[in-house]
């Protein structure tokens, strides 16, 4: 690890100032002392945010707010998020460790890299990274297209990269249509969540969000409605804990009468950004609350999907982990 110099920011105007010139922004850190270990990052400059007051969960009308500074346990546990958006809670409680969502905050987890495992290799510099990776040294090409990892993308992807974005709490925020507030050095603006993260197709190797340099993010506003009160989260992964998903489900729900008024669905782990079906939303919208007929939804939305020679199995496991989830959050299974 090279060495840094270190400040901590006495406000959010610090932060961006300090951002904007090149300073990498700290919150929990669980994130960024692991790029700057690998040599992924190494900047010269750290501005450490932890002390700012954007750690708040709270309710303004029909609208959740959640401080970006508020950590996955916070997210996971608190009364408010767990009644108005359970999809998050349930995403956060899901994600990492106890230790770990003790101290990883809800702003850092939205700008976590790929756990693409040539990406996440440990070199000390340029030449000794062990094979092809676009991502770390630009133009050797990409060793996961002959070698694929069960989490690499099916949507989205280019032959330069298939890594997709590994966090849980984006896929629930962008099923619950939330919109991130940030602010930079030249003011501040709101992101929507479905369009915060890139695919490669948008972003090509360099752009994984559209968040500019020296942008703080200070929070989610979350439209609170019957949908996101009846929502649900679905992690598939290799094990039951401490995991990354090969693919999630998040769903927000409007049901009665076993018919579906409306239905958000957002897959992780399928792309480098969270992907929402809107094919599938617009078809159960007024269907028959079943599991035939959510099945069939979920099948078609996935027949876009270009999975990698040896990666067949994971449109069809996206597809049922999207339909179960939609059972789960209308209290069918
Ligand atoms: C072993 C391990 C397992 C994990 N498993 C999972 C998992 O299963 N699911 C999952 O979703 N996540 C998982 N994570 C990721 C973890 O949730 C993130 O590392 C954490 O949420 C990042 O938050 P942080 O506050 O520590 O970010 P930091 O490390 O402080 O920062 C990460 C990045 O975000 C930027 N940043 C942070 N806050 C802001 C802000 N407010 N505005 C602008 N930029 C900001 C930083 O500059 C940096 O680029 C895992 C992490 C580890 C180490
Ligand atoms: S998928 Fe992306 S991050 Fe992984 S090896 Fe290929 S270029 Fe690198």
């Amino acid at each position: 690890m090279d060495n840094f110099t270190y400040d901590r920011a006495g406000s959010v105007e610090d932060a961006a100032r300090a951002g904007a010139g090149g300073a990498a922004i700290a919150a929990g850190t669980t994130e960024l002392i692991n790029w700057m270990r690998l040599g992924i990052a190494a900047p010269e400059a750290v501005v450490d945010i932890s002390g700012l007051d954007l750690r708040g969960i709270a309710r303004d009308g029909d609208v959740l707010l959640v401080g970006a500074l508020a950590t996955l346990n916070e997210v996971g546990t608190s009364d408010l998020v767990r009644a108005d958006a359970p999809v998050l809670a349930q995403a956060a409680l899901k994600a990492a460790s106890a230790q770990l969502r003790n101290r990883a905050t809800l702003g850092g987890n939205v700008l976590q890299r790929t756990r693409c495992p040539y990406f996440r290799v440990e070199a000390a510099n340029e030449a000794r990274v062990p094979w092809p990776c676009n991502k770390r040294v630009a133009g050797t090409g990409c060793a996961a297209l002959d070698q694929p990892f069960s989490r690499a993308a099916i949507l989205g992807w280019t032959q330069d990269c298939v890594a997709t974005q590994p966090s849980d709490p984006v896929v629930a925020l962008a099923a619950l249509d939330a919109v991130a507030e940030v602010q930079g050095p030249d003011g501040a603006r709101e992101i929507a969540m479905t369009e915060f993260h890139l695919s490669q197709e948008e972003g090509g190797l360099d752009e994984e969000t559209r968040l500019a340099p020296g942008e703080v993010i200070l929070g989610y506003r979350i439209p609170v409605d019957a949908a996101s009160r009846g929502s649900a989260y679905l992690k598939v992964r290799e094990r039951e804990s401490y995991e990354y998903a090969m693919v999630s489900a998040a769903v927000c729900l409007d049901h009665a009468d076993g018919a579906i008024r409306s239905a958000r669905v957002a897959l992780g782990s399928v792309a480098q950004k969270p992907w929402r079906l809107s094919r599938a939303e617009a078809a159960l919208e007024g269907a028959a609350l079943d599991e035939a007929t959510v099945q069939a939804a979920m099948d078609a939305a996935m027949e876009e999907a270009r999975p990698l020679p040896g990666q067949e199995w994971k449109p069809r496991l996206a597809a049922n982990a999207a339909a179960r989830a939609v059972m789960m959050a209308g209290g069918a299974i």
